[in-house]
Formats: C-alpha cells, sequence, structure tokens
C-alpha cells in the first residue's frame, strides 16, 4: 500500500468515526454540532472515493472531492460560530468558496493545472482551520476545562499553517511537468501533516461539544428553571461557604427565607400555570433588586432565601421590604402585571453554630410574620420592629 493510500485510509476511518461520535451527540440541543456531524460525512466521502480509484483519479472524481472538502471546511467554520453563539454565514465567505470553486473547475478542465488547483484549495483550507481555531478559542469560557480548546487550537494551527506552506509551494515553486503534486515529497509531506491534523481537530471538536453538554447538566442541577434561583443544594453549599467565611472574618451576614402568601389560592384560582408566571415573576424581581454578591435560592415549592453578605439586618429589611413593594404594589406604568404577597424572616448568620442554624432562625421569623396576618417582614433580635414597608405594602395589597 503507498503512502497516499495509507494517508487517505487513515483519513477516511479517522472522519467516520469523528461523525458516529457527532452523530450520537448531535440529539442534544448543542448549536453547530450538526454542522460538524455534516462536514465530516463530506470529508469521509471525499476521503473514501479518493481512497477507492488512488491510482489515477478522473477529473471529474477529483472535482467532486475538492468540492466535498471545500463544503466540509466551510460547514466545520459554520458550526464553530454557531457554537459559540455567533450568526455562522458570512456573505464574504459565500462569495470566496464561488470563487475557489471556479477556480478549481478552471484549473481541472479548462486549463489543467494541478499545482494551481493544490494552491487554491491549500489557501482556502489554510483560511479554514485558522479561523475554526481562532473562533473557539477566543470564545472560551475561562471557568472551564480547557483541554478541547488546546487540541482545536494546536490542530488548527498545524493544520492551517502547513496548508499555507503548501499553498506557496505549489503557488511559487511547482515544477510544471509533474501532474499529480502528492508524490513530490515536500507536497505530499505538507498534505500529510495537514491531513493527519484533522482527526486531532475533531477528538478537540468533541471534547468542546462534550463540555457544553456538562454546562447544560450543571446548570439544571444548579439552577432552578422557572426562577433562576440556585436549587436548594447549591444554595446551601454556597451559603456554608459564605457564612464560614462570615463567621471567620467577623463580618456581617444576614438570611432572608420568602415564602409567597396564598400561593394554594393563586393556583387554584387561577390555574398553576398562573402559578408558575407568579414564581418567575418572583424570581425576576428579586434578581432585580439583588446586589453583586447576594446568595437567591429556590428552597422548595413557593419558598426562597437569600443571603445578604455584609449587610445589617436594617439594610437586608429595606432590600427586602422593596422587594416586597415592587410585587404587592407594582407601578401604574406596569399595568396587567400580576399583583402578589411574601412575608419573610430575616436572621443574622455571623451569630448561628451553622447556617442550617441562622435559616431556622429566619423561618421562626416567617412564621411569626405568617402569623401576624403575612405580607410582612420580620427580624431575629432586638431589631425585630416591623419594617416601614410592611405598612407600604400591606395597605396597598
Ligand atoms: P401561606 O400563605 O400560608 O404560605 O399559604 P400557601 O397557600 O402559600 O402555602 P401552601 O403550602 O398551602 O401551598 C403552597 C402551594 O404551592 C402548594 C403547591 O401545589 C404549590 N406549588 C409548589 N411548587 C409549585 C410550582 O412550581 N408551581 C406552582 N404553580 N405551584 C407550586
Ligand atoms: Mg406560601
Ligand atoms: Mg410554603
Amino acid at each position: 500500500m503507498s503512502s497516499s493510500v495509507a494517508l487517505l485510509a487513515t483519513v477516511f476511518v479517522s472522519c467516520l468515526s469523528s461523525a458516529a461520535v457527532l452523530g450520537y451527540l448531535a440529539r442534544c440541543k448543542v448549536a453547530g454540532l450538526r454542522r460538524w456531524l455534516a462536514a465530516h460525512c463530506l470529508f469521509a466521502v471525499a476521503s473514501g472515493v479518493l481512497f477507492l480509484v488512488h491510482a489515477r483519479p478522473s477529473a471529474a472524481v477529483m472535482l467532486a472531492s475538492c468540492m466535498l472538502v471545500l463544503g466540509g471546511a466551510l460547514l466545520m467554520l459554520q458550526g464553530c460560530r454557531a457554537f459559540v453563539g455567533k450568526p455562522p454565514c458570512l456573505t464574504g465567505e459565500h462569495l470566496a468558496l464561488g470563487v475557489c470553486v471556479g477556480a478549481v473547475m478552471y484549473w481541472t478542465w479548462e486549463s489543467p493545472n494541478v499545482s494551481a488547483r493544490a494552491a487554491v484549495m491549500s489557501f482556502a483550507l489554510a483560511y479554514a482551520r485558522i479561523a475554526v481555531g481562532w473562533t473557539l478559542w477566543s470564545s472560551r469560557v475561562r471557568e472551564r476545562p480547557q483541554y478541547g480548546h488546546w487540541l482545536v487550537l494546536c490542530a488548527a494551527l498545524v493544520g492551517g499553517i502547513v496548508y499555507f506552506a503548501r499553498g506557496v509551494l505549489n503557488a511559487f515553486f511547482a515544477d510544471p511537468a509533474i501532474s499529480w503534486p502528492t508524490h513530490v515529497a515536500p507536497d505530499f509531506a505538507f498534505l500529510g501533516i495537514s491531513i493527519l491534523s484533522l482527526p486531532l481537530l475533531s477528538i478537540g471538536l468533541v471534547m468542546v461539544a462534550n463540555d457544553r453538554l456538562m454546562q447544560q447538566v450543571e446548570k439544571l442541577a444548579t439552577f432552578d428553571e422557572l426562577t433562576g434561583a440556585l436549587v436548594r443544594r447549591a444554595f446551601m453549599i454556597r451559603g456554608t461557604t459564605l457564612s464560614q467565611a462570615a463567621r471567620a472574618a467577623r463580618t456581617e451576614l444576614c438570611v432572608a427565607i420568602i415564602d409567597i402568601d396564598d400561593f394554594k389560592t393563586i393556583n387554584d384560582r387561577h390555574g398553576h400555570a398562573t402559578g408558575d408566571r407568579v414564581l418567575a415573576d418572583f424570581g425576576a424581581e428579586v434578581h432585580r433588586h439583588m446586589r453583586a454578591g447576594d446568595v437567591f435560592g429556590r428552597l422548595g415549592g413557593e419558598e426562597f432565601a437569600i443571603l445578604f453578605p455584609q449587610t445589617s439586618m436594617a439594610e437586608a429589611a429595606r432590600l427586602v421590604g422593596s422587594m416586597l413593594t415592587a410585587v404587592s404594589c407594582p407601578q401604574p406604568a406596569a399595568k396587567g402585571k400580576l399583583t402578589y404577597a411574601f412575608s419573610a424572616g430575616i436572621n443574622e448568620c455571623a451569630q448561628a453554630e451553622s447556617l442550617s442554624d441562622a435559616l431556622a432562625g429566619a423561618d421562626a421569623m416567617l412564621y411569626r410574620a405568617k402569623r401576624a396576618g403575612k405580607c410582612r417582614i420580620e427580624l431575629a433580635r432586638t431589631e425585630r420592629a416591623s419594617h416601614p414597608a410592611n405598612d407600604m405594602a400591606r395597605s396597598a395589597y
């Protein structure tokens, strides 16, 4: 088996395996993944056909393979843009593809020139490789594992630079007497390196796609979809860290437990969907009033907790009070906005043994607020006095 046949066979098998893995992942909603799958299928067909007719590909087969490879490279690049949330298609690239296709056709049929065609293909693929590498690298999320991005970048750079060198070799140093340039040692070496970097690039793409899926799963396991609050487990982990830090540094940390009033009645009267809208509205209002560093969690059903680091009880009560005012007496301009109320209990964490103890203290205050007639905020210890927001919200609700 000659080296070029071995090369084609390797590329065919690797594209087929990458396509199989991407096909398996394609049922998950990851932007760009289907384009990567289509690109690998095109590469597999091109390398498979060239493998079958390797002895002497006809002009038609050569042309068809070049089209498949160019189309695949463009799909790969578009997939990367879709993956990072950018518009995948650029008019300039479609025009450039048209020019490349015209040039390849011209140097295949009209005025056969293998080196000129190889130069066009190499420059186009060099651009696609570099653009793929840069698109993914420049949009990586720094908090996530970077291994896949490094692999894509290295494979893209190696492929891109070597394709570019091959383009220069064929454009300026070609021997017109040679009809099949891959049999010339340097050209074959360049082609081999750039083609063999494709499997590495594909593995990198599979890694970044897999990490995107992990991110989606982690998000689902961390945040409540309806309200954007942390789920109970994530809130407790974050809260425990914060309360330990506050106790060690002797800084203030307040916790509020909030329970929407008569939520069952809202569900019963207006339906479950309206109840969900109330929860989503509540989540949005809390996020609107929260400061950077505050931590918002859904403890279950219509019960929530908010941690206010480096905040006094009075300031925490003011913040929760403005949330209560916003949901129970919305601005006249907010026509059709849902109106509901909540009760809240606030406690100081630094005084408590643990976060659970602090939450229990806040919970006791919440029940005090419920017993006292709902739509109000109760503070633990000496600052128990009813907050001014209570009167405002109660009078409007
Ligand atoms: P209180 O003022 O004393 O807090 O009374 P309440 O009606 O708000 O409280 P209760 O515990 O009696 O009812 C809570 C209801 O919340 C019961 C449950 O079906 C409903 N619920 C829990 N989670 C959801 C949810 O995600 N969406 C909707 N729509 N309802 C929910
Ligand atoms: Mg309730
Ligand atoms: Mg409740």
